[in-house]
């Protein structure tokens, strides 16, 4: 679902900076041989994260779901020289792939991508985070922010991917509520009470939430 005119997010993407080679290469291929590309961050959203974490100037990046590298790669192009990212996927199929992209990117010095169950690979990071890209599996994000937010440096920023749904998050009475709109509809609410955090939920695309460290 798209939640604007689909004519006006055309004209979005007409006034975006376009794709360079390899962010066309990425999305052809994740197009062509992997399951279900839709999934990819794609021209939009991919330069409102480059332009976010330029502004931002982060040392270090946690992004928690890599899938084939297209945000990750947005990301870590924001990096301070001396930066990294560090990008978790459980999904190793997709591994030589993703390295190739990033070998190709010339940022792969930087880049830290690990495989693995990103539950069981964060309480192993020491941080501190300066930005955090939530995009993994629904169910955990409430998990993943716990396991986060107290490594995030104040100024902190992280970003949530997806938390409209589609817009499923509107439920009407006596809906059933399936698992995965349940726990982004947590999410959202904690977030929203949570004295450690500033945040507003863009809707771009299926919806980000961004929230700052106090
Ligand atoms: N950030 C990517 C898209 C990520 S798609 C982009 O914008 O282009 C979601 C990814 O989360 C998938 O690749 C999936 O393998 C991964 N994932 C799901 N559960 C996970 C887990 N428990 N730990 C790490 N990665 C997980
Ligand atoms: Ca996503």
């Amino acid at each position: 679902m798209e939640f604007i005119d689909p004519a006006l997010l055309a004209y979005c993407e007409d006034h975006t900076s376009t794709e360079d080679d390899l962010l066309l290469k990425i999305t052809r291929e994740t197009q062509a041989k992997v399951m279900m590309p839709r999934m990819i961050s794609g021209h939009l959203q991919g330069k409102m994260l480059e332009l976010f974490t330029k502004m931002q100037n982060p040392k270090t990046i946690l992004e928690i779901g890599t899938y084939t590298g297209y945000s990750g790669l947005c990301l870590a192009r924001g990096l301070r020289k001396d930066g990294k990212l560090i990008t978790l996927d459980i999904n190793d199929e997709l591994e030589t792939m993703v390295r190739g992209f990033f070998e190709e990117s010339g940022l792969a010095e930087q880049i830290d991508y690990r495989l693995g169950n990103a539950l069981e690979i964060i309480p192993t990071l020491s941080g501190p985070f300066d930005m955090v890209f939530i995009d993994a599996d629904k169910i955990n994000y409430s998990n993943y922010y716990d396991l986060i937010i107290e490594k995030m440096n104040a100024g902190g920023i992280i970003l949530a991917d997806n938390v409209l749904w589609s817009g499923k998050i509107l439920v009407e009475e006596g809906q059933k509520i399936d698992k995965d709109t349940q726990a982004l509809l947590d999410f959202n609410t904690m977030i929203q009470n949570d004295p450690r955090v500033e945040n507003a939920l863009l809707p771009i695309r299926d919806g980000v939430m961004m929230a700052r460290k106090i």
